[in-house]
């Protein structure tokens, strides 16, 4: 028997035990985005590094930040000149509001058809567990191939505050040669799939004043320029008939699709229908001349995240509003650049503003997009996945944003492998999140033979 099927062998001999440890990490409540909960975050840091200190790694250690903790820690390979793998994952969760849309409670796990539901058992306490399962039954075959690091973090749902600093400050700690985010996912339970690229963005909000308050709009509307009317004609002005975005100069550093691109792109099988049934709109709406999956990952977009204004409680009420808000994000694509696509659009909206009203801006958020099709180490799991599932891996190039995969490209100056076992039905964030056990138990296969493959 192999080394990879003897760690395998050794996963599936253990697997009650390794579920209730999963059990246990996902009882804890770790809701980053709640102050009250912040003992259960601290909690589920000091789950993960008792496990941690249980495996024997050489070095384990809870760094605290201003908020939530970072949890590190690294086992070294005895033998001569191996590379790292730097793993990174997030323990803390989504709030798991509205509680009555939950069928079991969200910090109860429960096991319905091959399904553990419970908030964090798909995004992402079951993806950092697989990772650590399967360095756990390598561990016990022999000697480790690779150097192995964790970095835990545990801000991930409210925007990795932390992060950023914690690496610039750790620079040689972190040192590696790989890292594995398995915080992305796989496009269905058939298909192992790997990231290879991601959109990036910019986030600001405009704010139309009008009159110095709410007034009555029978005896002023007629007379005075009403924010919200002004407002929703300028957003109407965003967009160009065909669904292009109309601000002069936002496509001007898109990087064409090339066919090979476009040809990758298309080997991803999820179909319109698939779209629909997990979008629950009654159509597909976007821009002309490109395909679904080239629309989520390779082009660009502008979109209203909320509105404001005026009376929005039950029933009417006659006024015409002192203000209105827009909150608007763009999603960007190589190679435009966050701030000048914030400046572009700042100066296009200035000019649709007319002078019966004022306009002030605040720019929120903005960070560049990203491609990663020779992260490496990338081989080796492709090469894993193909083993455990029969198939070659589906490249995606991702809608969202990954922060922490720009940021530790730019600082430790290595491009991570994007990947994961969760899937698109999996709920995450919303009630009733799931993960797919069989899914993740194959997923944990296909990690050891990663792990064995880098021996040499
Ligand atoms: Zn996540």
């Amino acid at each position: 028997m192999s080394r990879t099927q003897k760690a395998i062998q050794d996963f599936e001999n253990t697997e009650l035990e390794k579920m209730r440890t999963l059990d246990a990490f996902l009882r804890i409540p770790s809701v980053s985005a709640d102050p009250e909960m912040k003992t259960h975050v601290l909690e589920a840091a000091e789950f993960l590094k008792s496990y941690f200190d249980k495996l024997g790694m050489d070095e384990v250690k809870i760094f605290p930040t201003d908020l939530h903790p970072v949890v590190f820690a690294e086992k070294r390979s005895h033998l001569p000149d191996t590379k790292t793998l730097l793993i990174y994952g997030h323990y803390d969760v989504q709030p798991p509001d509205p509680l009555d849309a939950w069928t079991t409670p969200a910090f109860e796990p429960s096991i319905r058809d091959e399904h553990l539901f419970a908030r964090g058992s798909s995004d992402m306490k079951g993806q950092i567990l697989a990772t650590v399962f399967a360095l756990e039954s390598v561990l016990k075959t022999g000697e480790l191939p690779i150097n192995i690091k964790f970095i835990l973090e545990g801000e991930e749902e409210i925007g990795s505050p932390s992060l950023e600093g914690f690496i610039r400050e750790h620079t040689d700690l972190l040192k590696c040669d790989m890292i594995l985010n398995p915080d992305a996912g796989m496009i269905n339970k058939n298909s192992p799939t790997i990231v290879n690229g991601l959109r990036g963005l910019v986030y600001f909000e405009i704010r139309i004043d009008g009159p110095k308050m709410d007034l009555h709009s029978g005896l002023f509307g007629g007379n005075v320029a009403n924010p919200a009317n002004v407002l929703a004609k300028i957003i109407a002005q965003l967009h160009n008939p065909d669904g292009s975005v109309a601000i002069p100069g936002f496509y001007d550093s898109v990087r064409v699709l090339s066919d090979e691109d476009r040809k990758k792109i298309a080997l991803n099988p999820t179909s319109e229908t698939d779209f629909l049934k997990i979008t629950g709109a009654p159509a597909i709406s976007g821009e002309e001349g490109y395909t679904l999956l080239e629309r989520q990952g390779a082009r660009p977009t502008l979109d209203v995240n909320g509105l404001y204004a005026g009376f929005i409680g039950e029933g009417a009420k006659t006024i015409i509003p002192a203000y209105a808000k827009a909150k608007i994000s763009c999603r960007l694509v190589p190679d435009q650049d966050h701030s000048n696509i914030y400046e572009l659009a700042e100066k296009h909206i200035r000019s649709l503003v007319p002078s019966t009203v004022t306009v002030s801006f605040i720019k929120h958020s903005g960070g560049p997009s990203y491609l990663a099709d020779d992260a490496p180490g990338l081989p080796n799991l492709i090469q894993a996945f193909k083993e455990i599932w029969q198939k070659d891996v589906v490249f995606k190039r991702e809608g969202g944003s990954i922060p922490v995969a720009t940021v530790m490209q730019e600082i430790l100056g290595v491009k991570s492998i994007l990947t994961g076992l969760g899937l698109p039905d999996d709920a995450i964030h919303s009630p009733n999140e799931h993960l797919h056990l069989h899914t993740w138990r194959k997923g944990i296969q296909a990690y050891i033979h990663f792990l064995t493959s880098f021996e040499a």
